[in-house]
């Protein structure tokens, strides 16, 4: 049973607009929209006993009447003292006039809010209170908090989430109520290991089907190369990690069996030349080949690359993207049905719209993560049994790999190429922004470019968080005298392309964007990179992020503004300081921060999961063990290379 959620109480046009940008525009929806956070607000805890920046619950009673003051236009105070047997309560209360006809003199409330102690007065500023008998909405309980967009309430949600559970019936132990309305924190974590499982499971499930369906197929088998004949023709010696990548992917290509593998290597690993070596394998047979970038800057980076590279081998390869003449693109599509071109370099369009390949055997699809399962399956399926080979950055420890990865073979490149400089890293807080400003300044007097990186803030209570428009007005007066770009993903795709471009060829020399630059884009001449609220990101996404600079012959920095988050923050911001690789940072940053967090961000790149915060880690093997036990059976013996 499916409800609109206008049909519930106290929600209008207005309001199910706001939800709907939360992804919730239905009962189930609302369902699954997972709480963030909890505030426990089940036990009280004695005035004497208040600590100072943490928010507590306090049962008090009410020792003098509210009084009301306007301190002037638009502002006025409601002030009381609480008391219990331990100690004086100071409230104050801003333009909530409500306060002095619901606070009686003489009688007990609880109130919850953030503990402050000024001089030797402990206080508390517009907390929520209750009567002690009406407790059990906001006190008394463990209190979910949910993410809020514009127009939105925590109540509101609260609201709405308890008519979802009502009209599908959700009983009391279903781990559905207890993840939004827990009796205690025992069966909150129950909960949320259910319903994480749950999800990985039948992902996992999903992905082993794929591998098992994947392994009983046959693939082409392409003309031998081998790594050292390959490498000839390069201005480089392969890495050692490259050759090991290139002897993996000979493995299937050279014996009839279908390739699907996840190459996955730190920023600069030189993937590229993986993927170089398996087109080339593939059209020096006569077979056609794809290489899939995510945006159309990578794209056209990734031809000047290959494109001369091929042509020493007789191969011919094209760039087709969406901004090429219409007359010019339907040229290369006859082409490419025709079969007389070999390597096509393009956008994820390639694939979806009409181009008809005469012998497609190879799709390779760069910096994958951007790509969900669901685009995976796609692909799979449009292919036509085509061999298929990403390419991602993203490093993420091994156990969740093994289950987001299911159905793919993965090729580890754990080594860099010899000569790079790593990126100095330094994490900083806001008393560091006057050097950082002339650092900026700096950087570009001496030739360089700068990247300011802000977390997007779709969706989520954005107060303390760096506002890209902000961010970039404030650089502007700052620095007058440059222009500073700004590139986020509410451009239109053709603008963004623009300010890319531009920055790309040294036309603006600061540039402010989200993380839209994050995906491989290579600008060697940026050697200093900016990322305002870093606390917000990933730890591996941040390493990730890094990774645009440094690619040039100049020394290059990245400092990471922690904008509030507190010690965790900085100890996770610390291990950037200190390593610079993704692999032990992605597993240290899992250790501290538990799973919850690292998919809470969506930053693993699969919208289709909805996983809650703060579920065991052990969830994620179990999960995939028991999915491919059950599959197992079925499954032939996976090719160990
Ligand atoms: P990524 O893994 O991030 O995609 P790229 O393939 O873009 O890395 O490689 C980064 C840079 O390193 C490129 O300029 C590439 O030419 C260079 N490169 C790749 N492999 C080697 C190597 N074995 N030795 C030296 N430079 C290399
Ligand atoms: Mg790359």
């Amino acid at each position: 049973m499916i409800t609109s959620i206008l049909e519930l109480k106290g929600i209008g046009a207005a309001r199910a607009k706001a939800f709907s940008r939360l992804g919730a525009s239905t009962t189930l929806d609302l369902l699954r929209y997972y709480p963030t956070d909890y505030e426990d607000r089940t036990k009280c805890t004695d005035i004497r006993s208040l600590l100072p920046g943490q928010s507590h619950c306090v049962r008090a009673m009410v020792a003098e009447s509210p009084r009301e003051s306007r301190i002037r236009d638009g502002l006025s105070l409601t002030k009381l003292t609480a008391v219990d047997e331990t100690g004086r309560l100071f409230l104050t209360f801003f333009n909530s006039p409500y306060v002095k006809n619901s606070l009686e003199l003489g009688k007990s409330y609880v109130f919850y809010g953030k503990v402050e102690i000024n001089g030797n007065r402990t206080c508390m500023t517009n907390p929520i209170f209750e009567a002690p008998h009406h407790q059990g909405s906001s006190t008394g309980r463990i209190v979910p908090i949910y993410g809020l967009t514009k127009g939105l309430t925590q109540y509101n949600v609260r609201a709405a989430v308890a008519q979802a559970l009502e009209i599908h019936a959700v009983a009391h132990d279903d781990p559905l109520w207890q993840i939004h309305v827990p009796d205690d924190m025992d069966n909150l974590q129950n909960a949320r290991n259910t319903l994480a499982y749950n999800e990985l499971y039948a992902l996992a499930l999903k992905l082993a089907k794929l591998k098992s369906e994947r392994m009983a197929k046959a693939g082409n088998t392409f003309l031998p190369l081998g790594a050292d004949e390959f490498e000839t023709s390069l201005p480089f010696k392969l890495t050692n990690a490259q050759k090991q990548a290139i002897a993996e992917v000979d493995y299937e290509v050279s014996n009839g069996a279908l390739m699907a593998r996840l190459v996955q290597g730190d920023v600069g690993s030189g993937k590229t030349m993986i993927a170089a070596y398996a087109g080339l394998r593939a059209c020096r047979g006569g077979f056609q080949a794809a290489l899939m970038a995510p945006t159309e800057l990578l794209a056209s980076q990734h031809y000047t690359t290959l494109e001369p590279l091929f042509d020493k081998w007789g191969v011919k390869s094209c760039l087709l993207t969406g901004r090429i003449t219409p007359a010019n693109k339907a040229r290369l599509q006859k082409e490419i049905a025709d079969g007389r071109i070999d390597f096509i370099v393009g956008t994820h369009a390639i694939i979806s719209k009409n181009v008809e390949f005469s012998n497609l055997a190879l799709i390779i699809t760069d910096e994958q993560h951007r790509f969900g399962v669901s685009q995976r399956e796609t692909l799979q399926a449009k292919g036509n049994d085509a061999h298929t080979l990403y390419m991602s950055a993203t490093p993420i420890p091994r156990t969740l790999a093994l289950l987001l990865y299911g159905e793919l073979d993965v090729s580890v490149i754990n080594e860099l190429p010899p000569g790079r400089t790593p990126v100095k890293t330094y994490a900083v807080n806001e008393l560091y922004r006057g050097r950082i400003d002339n650092f900026i300044q700096k950087t570009v007097d001496d030739g360089g470019q700068v990247f300011v990186v802000c977390p997007a803030i779709e969706g989520q209570e954005a107060v303390d968080i760096a506002d890209i428009g902000t961010v970039h007005e404030r650089l502007s007066a700052v620095f007058p005298q440059f222009e500073i770009g700004l590139a986020h993903g509410k451009l239109k795709l053709k603008d963004r392309a623009i300010v890319m471009e531009r920055f790309s060829k040294g036309e603006l020399p600061v540039l402010v964007a989200t993380t839209v630059i994050e995906v491989g884009v290579d600008v060697p001449n940026a050697n200093l990179m900016v990322v305002e609220n870093a606390e917000r990101f990933g730890l591996a996404q941040l390493h990730q992020l890094r990774g645009r600079v440094g690619r040039g012959r100049r020394e290059s920095f990245c400092v990471l503004f922690n904008g509030g988050g507190g010690e965790l923050a900085a100890k996770r911001l610390k291990i950037l300081e200190d390593s610079n690789n993704g692999f032990e940072i992605a597993e240290l940053d899992l250790q501290l921060r538990g799973s919850g967090d690292f998919f809470g961000t969506r930053q693993h790149g699969l919208p289709e999961l909805n996983l809650p915060r703060g579920y065991d880690i052990t969830v994620i093997q179990k999960a995939r063990i028991d999915a491919e036990n059950t599959i197992g059976g079925q499954a032939p013996i996976p090719p160990i290379v």
